[in-house]
C-alpha cells in the first residue's frame, strides 16, 4: 500500500532522485484519558467534532490566488507525477501505527520497526494486549517510545472497543483515537482507504507559506487554505507532493532556491 505523506519521485538536479515521505514533526500527542474520549467519540457520533470543515467555512480566494495554485500544482505534476508515501504499510492498521511512529522519526527507520512490531502484534487486537515492556522495546529506535507505545496500544484498545476491531475510515472518528490528530487521520484516509485528505506537517505548511499559498502558521488554517485552492480529489496527492518539494528543494533552512523549478515563486530568496 501507498502509504502516508509521501514520497516523491524527486526531481533532476543534483543527481538520484531523492525519497520524500511525510514525516511527522510536532512531538507526539499523549493518549486521551478514557473519559476524554468517549466524549470526544460521542461528539463525534453526533457530527459535532469540530473536525469536519464544511466547504463554506473555508477561506475565499481570489483569482489570483487561485491561478498561483493552478501553476503549483502544474509545476508539481512535472516535477513528481508519482508521488507515494514513504511508509511501507499492508493495511489501514499497519499504515496508523507506522503514522504514530514516524513522529519524529525518519520514515526509513520506521520501516525497519514497523514491521518487527507488526509480525508480534499483527493487529488491533494484540496489539492492544501487548506487554508495555516489550512493546517499547521493540519500537525504542524510533524515539519517544513511552510515549509511542502508550498510544500505539490505547489506540489499538480503542480500535477493538469502539470501533469493532477496524480502523475508522473518518476524520471524525479518527482524531478520538489516542495520539491521532488531524495530520495521521488525514494520512490514514488519504493513503490506506483513498480518501480525500490533505496532510499538513512542517514541509507542506513551509512550502504552502512561501509560494503564497497560506499565510498561517497553524497547521489547520494551512489546511483550510490549501482546501479551498485544491480541488478535493488531489489533496493527497498534492500533499506528497509539497512534502516531496519541501524535501528537495524548498528545505527548512536553506531553501535551494536557484536551483528549483518553481520561477514563479514569490519568495524573497527566489529569483
Ligand atoms: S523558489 Fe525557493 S522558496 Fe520558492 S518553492 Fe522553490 S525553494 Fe521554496
Amino acid at each position: 500500500m501507498a502509504s502516508r505523506e509521501g514520497a516523491a519521485k524527486a526531481p533532476p538536479k543534483g543527481g538520484a532522485p531523492a525519497r520524500a515521505a511525510a514525516k511527522a514533526t510536532p512531538k507526539p500527542k499523549a493518549a486521551k484519558g478514557p473519559a476524554k474520549a468517549a466524549k470526544a467519540a460521542k461528539a463525534a457520533k453526533a457530527g459535532k467534532a469540530g473536525t469536519k470543515t464544511s466547504t463554506k467555512a473555508l477561506p475565499k480566494p481570489g483569482p489570483a490566488k487561485r491561478r498561483l495554485a493552478s501553476k503549483v500544482m502544474e509545476a508539481f505534476d512535472r516535477l513528481y507525477p508519482e508521488p507515494e508515501c514513504g511508509l511501507e504499510a499492508r493495511d489501514p492498521f499497519g499504515l496508523l501505527v507506522a503514522t504514530i511512529l514516524s513522529a519524529q522519526c525518519t520514515d526509513a527507520r520506521v520501516n525497519q520497526v514497523a514491521p518487527v512490531l507488526l509480525k508480534a502484534y499483527p493487529g488491533p487486537e494484540e496489539m492492544g494486549k501487548a506487554p508495555a515492556g516489550k512493546l517499547e522495546g521493540l519500537i525504542k529506535s524510533c524515539g519517544f517510545f513511552r510515549m509511542k507505545a502508550k498510544n500505539i496500544r490505547a489506540a489499538s484498545e480503542a480500535i477493538v472497543s469502539r470501533f469493532g476491531g477496524r480502523v475508522p475510515r473518518t476524520l471524525e472518528e479518527l482524531v478520538t483515537l489516542p495520539g491521532v490528530g488531524r495530520k495521521t487521520a488525514n494520512c490514514v484516509m488519504g493513503n490506506a482507504f483513498g480518501l480525500p485528505g490533505i496532510t499538513v506537517d512542517t514541509h507542506l505548511g513551509r512550502i504552502s507559506r512561501r509560494l503564497g499559498l497560506s499565510s498561517n502558521h497553524d497547521p489547520v488554517k494551512v489546511e483550510q487554505d490549501l482546501m479551498a485552492l485544491i480541488p478535493e480529489e488531489r489533496w493527497t496527492r498534492f500533499s506528497h507532493q509539497g512534502i516531496a518539494h519541501g524535501r528537495t528543494y524548498c528545505k527548512s533552512q536553506k531553501p535551494l532556491c536557484k536551483e528549483c523549478p518553481l520561477d514563479f515563486c514569490p519568495h524573497p530568496l527566489a529569483g
